[in-house]
C-alpha cells in the first residue's frame, strides 16, 4: 500500500517517502519535515504537532482516529481526515465468515484433512446458522451491513444499540433489545460493533460472559477493551462458551505471552478483519487525492473535528 501511494504522490510532483515504524511511535524530530502525513496505526504524538510550521493534514488510512492528537491539530489549524466507513463491508463479510467458520469447524477439518484422519470424520460435526438468534451489540454502519448479510440465513437479529432510532431498526428488519442482559440471554452468536468508549470498556465481562447462553459463540471485530479479555479466557477455558473469534485485543500488538494464544477452542486474527485488496485500494487513492486537495489550497474532505461533538 506504500508503494501505491508513494507513487502515486510523485506523479503529482510531491515528494513521498515512507516510515518503517508500525504501530509505534512516529519518531518526533521526523514529523517536523512534513506538510502532509498518511497515518494507519502508528501513533502521532503531540511534541511535533505543537511545534511544527509546515504540517497542514494528517490524513488517516482507515476510520478511528484515536492514534492521532486531533483537538492539538485543530487549535493548531492542521486537518485530521479520515475515511468513514470505507471498510465497513470489509469488516461485515470477515464477521459471517468468522462465524460460519466456527460453525462449520473449517478449521478443525483443515487439520483433520493433513493428517488424512478418513474414519475419524464423524467426530467433526458443523451446525447450521440458519434459524439461529444472532445478537448484534452496536448498530452503526458495521453493524447494519452484518445484519444486511445475515438477511438469507433467516435469523433472528437481535440488537442493542440504545442510540439508534426505532426507524433505522424497523427499516433494517430487526429487533430491539431494550437490555443487553436480554440479547446475551438468548442469543447463539453475539458480534460486537460498538466503537471503545468510557462507556464501552469492558461491557462484557465476567458478569456477561456467565449470562451468555451454553455454547454461544462470540465475535469481536471492534476494539479489544470493549471485551475483559481475561474474563473471556477464563469463560471459554472452563467450556462455557463454545469458541469466540478474537480480532481486536486489550493490548496491540498482541504479546506473544498472551496465553488466548495458545487457547485451541478460539479464532483469532491480528486485528486484521478489514484488510481487504479492496479497502487498500480504494483507502490509498482517496488518502492520496485527500492530501493534494490541500497542497492545492482547498478545504480536504472528512475533517474529524467538524462531525466530533
Ligand atoms: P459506527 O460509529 O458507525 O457505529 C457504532 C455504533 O455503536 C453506533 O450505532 C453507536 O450508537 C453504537 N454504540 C455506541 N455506544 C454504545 C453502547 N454503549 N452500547 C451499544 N451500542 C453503542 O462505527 P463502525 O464504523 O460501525 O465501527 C464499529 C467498531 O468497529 C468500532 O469500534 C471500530 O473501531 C471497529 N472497526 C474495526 C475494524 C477492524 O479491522 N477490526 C475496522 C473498522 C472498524
Amino acid at each position: 500500500m506504500y508503494e501505491k501511494m508513494i507513487n502515486l504522490l510523485r506523479r503529482f510532483g510531491v515528494e513521498a517517502e515512507a516510515s518503517k515504524v508500525f504501530h509505534e511511535y512516529v519518531p518526533e524530530d521526523k514529523l517536523l519535515d512534513f506538510d502532509g502525513i498518511i497515518v494507519a496505526d502508528s501513533k502521532i504524538p503531540s511534541r511535533p504537532i505543537e511545534k511544527t510550521e509546515k504540517l497542514k493534514i494528517i490524513q488517516k488510512f482507515g476510520v478511528g482516529v484515536d492514534n492521532i492528537p486531533v483537538e492539538l491539530c485543530k487549535n493548531r489549524q492542521i486537518y485530521v481526515c479520515n475515511i468513514p466507513g470505507i471498510n465497513s463491508l470489509d469488516v461485515a463479510e470477515f464477521t459471517l465468515a468468522a462465524i460460519l467458520s466456527i460453525l462449520h469447524r473449517i478449521r478443525e477439518r483443515d487439520h483433520m484433512a493433513r493428517k488424512a484422519e478418513w474414519s475419524a470424520r464423524p467426530k467433526v460435526l458443523s451446525e447450521r446458522l440458519t434459524g439461529k438468534i444472532v445478537g448484534i451489540i452496536g448498530f452503526g454502519r458495521i453493524g447494519r451491513q452484518v445484519a444486511m448479510l445475515l438477511k438469507p440465513f433467516k435469523v433472528k437479529i437481535l440488537v442493542y444499540d440504545p442510540y439508534v432510532s426505532d426507524e433505522t431498526i424497523r427499516n433494517a428488519g430487526v429487533e430491539r433489545s431494550e437490555r443487553l442482559e436480554q440479547l446475551l440471554k438468548v442469543s447463539d452468536v453475539v458480534t460486537i460493533h460498538t466503537p471503545l468508549t468510557e462507556e464501552t470498556r469492558h461491557m462484557i465481562g465476567w458478569r456477561e460472559l456467565n449470562i451468555m447462553k451454553r455454547n454461544a459463540i462470540l465475535v469481536n471485530t471492534s476494539r479489544g477493551a470493549v471485551v475483559d479479555e481475561e474474563a473471556l479466557y477464563r469463560v471459554i477455558k472452563s467450556g462455557r462458551l463454545k469458541s469466540a473469534h478474537i480480532d481486536v485485543w486489550s493490548i496491540e500488538p498482541v504479546p506473544k505471552s498472551n496465553p488466548m494464544l495458545k487457547l485451541r477452542r478460539v479464532q483469532l486474527s491480528l486485528h486484521q478483519a478489514s484488510w481487504s485488496v479492496n479497502f487498500f485500494t480504494e483507502a490509498a487513492e482517496f488518502c492520496v487525492e485527500n492530501i493534494m486537495r490541500v497542497f492545492k489550497g482547498q478545504k480536504p474532505l472528512n475533517v474529524v473535528w467538524e462531525v466530533m461533538h
